[in-house]
């Protein structure tokens, strides 16, 4: 079918703008709910490419995993993945110091006591140990364990979310869309149509005469923010007076022997580094303040600083860090987090809050 053909708009005719992490877990989630009742169609340049950062995730990742009927074994081998119980945090209070950060429960509360107040009585008492020695994950994780289904009546499971290949992963994603019927179009988007009256986006005009028309648009275009920025104009609130991060190296390296079930977090004097474990590398980046350190003196603390040999020269992305003010033509809807209306919704980078949270593949599953 050309793509002027599949152009004419059916009732629930979707096009997803970009191919990410964003647009495949969006093109694969809807094509795993929606079935046949809706035409999805993908829209990717090859010749721009992906951010291809977001290795670390949350828990609520195995909401989209067991949404979409994936094998976890399958796709902890086709991903490169591992296990993370938690994030370390490192130099952060103190240099020299550390914590982990763990997903799940931490002790046991007793009635309608939590555990925090009774740890606190406690540690008033000289009777309690660290917080953290009352984790299981971070037991497991500081002895670099890991265990599925281990819980009983006494033992909680071990809460837990991964780090992968975002690359191999959107590409995980992209074959289970097209085997369910997803279109894939490989073609710049150089203009927007709409509707004269209403301004509703119509149809993505795509090199110099291919147009993808239909009735409810997915902007995925990562920073370029090509449907909810560029077009709509949709303002962002500029955080930075706030995050002052605006820059970001990100290098391969080598991995180390044992593969830690769990991300760490470094202080570094104008930023933080992320140190992430996966089965055939660890993923490093330096994020920093480009007032307070050159590129060069960012890349060289990076380099300074990995496990193990690098495999690639570091990858600059600069940012802003910001939140996305949108309103719908007639009635306010508030700031961050309604990034819909009738004819367009967004996800990914180009919804794009701060880089710390390792919530990426969530927010565009839940969104
Ligand atoms: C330094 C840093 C570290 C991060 N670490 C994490 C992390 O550990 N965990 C986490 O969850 N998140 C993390 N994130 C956030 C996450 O990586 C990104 O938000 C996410 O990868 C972006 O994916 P995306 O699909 O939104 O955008 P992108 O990967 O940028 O994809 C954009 C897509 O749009 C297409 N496109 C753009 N313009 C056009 C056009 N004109 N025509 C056709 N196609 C177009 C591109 O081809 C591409 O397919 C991090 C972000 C940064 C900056």
């Amino acid at each position: 079918m050309s793509v002027r053909a599949m152009s004419q708009p059916s009732p629930l005719d979707i096009v997803i703008a970009g191919g990410g992490t964003a647009g495949w877990v969006a093109a694969a989630t809807f094509a795993r709910f929606l079935g046949n009742r809706a035409s999805i169609t993908l829209v990717e340049s090859e010749a721009i490419g992906t951010v291809g950062v977001g290795e670390a995730t949350i828990p609520q990742i195995h909401n989209l995993i067991v949404g979409l009927g994936l094998d976890q074994a399958d796709f902890l081998r086709r991903t490169n993945g591992t296990f993370k119980l938690g994030i370390e945090f490192a130099d952060w209070v103190r240099s020299g110091e550390s914590y982990i950060h763990s997903f799940g429960q931490t002790g046991r509360g007793v009635g309608l006591i939590p555990f925090r107040q009774l740890w606190l009585r406690g540690r008033a008492l000289g009777v309690a140990a660290e917080f953290g020695d009352y984790s299981f994950n971070i037991a497991a994780a500081r002895l670099g364990r890991m265990s599925k289904n281990a819980g009983s009546n006494t033992i909680p499971e071990l809460a837990y979310a991964y780090h992968f290949d975002a690359s191999l992963f959107a590409r995980m994603l992209r074959d289970y869309a097209v085997e369910r019927g997803v279109r894939r179009i490989e073609g710049m988007i150089v203009g927007v149509e709409r509707e004269p009256e209403s301004g509703d986006i119509t149809a993505l005009a795509l090199d110099a005469e291919r147009r993808v028309g239909g009735t409810l648009f997915v902007d995925c275009t990562g920073f370029r923010s090509l449907l909810l920025g560029k077009t709509l104009e949709v303002p962002y609130l500029d955080w930075s007076r706030w995050l002052p991060c605006d820059s970001a190296l990100a290098v391969p390296c080598e991995s180390s022997e044992a593969v830690r079930p769990y991300t760490q977090a470094m202080a570094r004097p104008s930023g933080w580094q992320w140190r992430i474990p996966l089965q055939h590398r660890t993923g490093n980046g330096h994020v920093y303040c480009s007032r307070f350190m050159s590129d060069d003196q960012a890349a060289a603390l990076l380099l300074a600083n990995l496990d193990g040999a690098p495999l690639a020269d570091p990858l600059p992305i600069k940012f802003t860090p910001q939140l996305v003010r949108f309103t719908l033509p007639s009635r306010p809807v508030g700031r961050a987090g309604t990034l819909c209306r009738r004819d367009l919704g967004s996800t990914g980078a180009t919804s794009f809050g701060v880089p710390v949270g390792a919530s990426n593949p969530y927010h565009c599953s839940d969104s």
